[in-house]
């Protein structure tokens, strides 16, 4: 039993709501005018190939990079006007475990529980070593764990302060078959409590049977989004590898 339960109820009518966001890197066009939007109650994966733009535009609605152009609404709010609000209604597992190398992973919680103002840090911060499987090494320093129980940890960390949108960067990679069913775990338990996770993956049987919903970037562009159901995995890698402007 996972401990992710606690979502506020949702006020907006998106999750996510992004419009018409371009962002590049000097001359690298990374994301073109992208428009998406991320349901309550309803896990979204982005597929997309190496360099298609998953982990800048997931960055972006993390706020972590400031797009060139365009909008996002976060829960209804504007991440410019409610910075606090805004990012405290995200949890973000990206490629980089933002864990620090010398402290525990429960020292490194109960670090992120202080400033997220997470009620009973210690608590919570045993509860989510719990759901993400991790008491037996929570006291090892994080340079000394495998890149796999570093990943539960990162994953641990998004958690714990009871985000209602989950943004998952390639959450797979580098787990084994039984972490696997923890992510589909974690993510299930936030869909249930009425909140969204958007997902990039490279996998397309996975991220298909995650999805609710997915989307398809190619060179930056959004080039499909849909409902999953009666979708294929065959119609995602077509959809992939289709030649030509989006
Ligand atoms: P992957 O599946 O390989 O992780 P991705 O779909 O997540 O790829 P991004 O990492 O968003 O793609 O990269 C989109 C484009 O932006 C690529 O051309 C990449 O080289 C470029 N890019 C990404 N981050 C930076 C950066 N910090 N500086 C310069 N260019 C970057």
């Amino acid at each position: 039993m996972l401990h992710t339960d606690a979502q506020p109820t949702p006020r907006s009518e998106y999750a996510l709501h992004v419009q018409g966001i371009s962002k590049a890197y000097g001359p690298i066009p990374a994301l073109r005018s992208i428009d998406l939007c991320a349901n309550w109650g309803r896990v979204l994966t982005l597929f997309g190939h190496n360099g298609a733009g998953k982990s800048t535009l997931l960055r972006v609605i993390a706020t972590l990079v400031k797009p060139d152009k365009g909008t996002l609404t976060i829960g209804g709010l504007d991440p410019n006007v409610h910075a606090a609000s805004a990012r405290a209604s995200i949890g973000y597992v990206g490629h980089q475990n933002l864990l620090y190398d010398d402290l525990t992973p429960i020292e490194n919680l109960l670090f992120y529980a202080r400033l997220y103002a997470v009620p009973d840090p210690a608590e919570r911060t045993a509860q989510v070593l719990q759901d993400v499987g991790a008491e037996g090494w929570a006291n090892r320093r994080v340079r000394t764990l495998s890149n796999g129980m570093q990943k539960r940890i990162a994953i641990a960390r998004a958690l714990l302060h009871r985000p209602p949108i989950l943004l998952l960067d390639e959450p797979d990679a580098g787990l084994d078959a039984e972490a696997h069913s923890l992510v589909d775990a974690v993510t299930r338990s936030v869909t249930d409590g009425g909140g969204a996770v958007v997902m990039t993956t490279h996998d397309a049987q996975r991220g298909l049977a995650a999805a609710d919903d997915y989307a398809v970037l190619r060179s930056g562009r959004i080039a499909a989004q849909s409902a999953a159901a009666g979708t294929s995995v065959e119609d995602i890698l077509a959809l992939l590898s289709s030649r030509g402007a989006v």
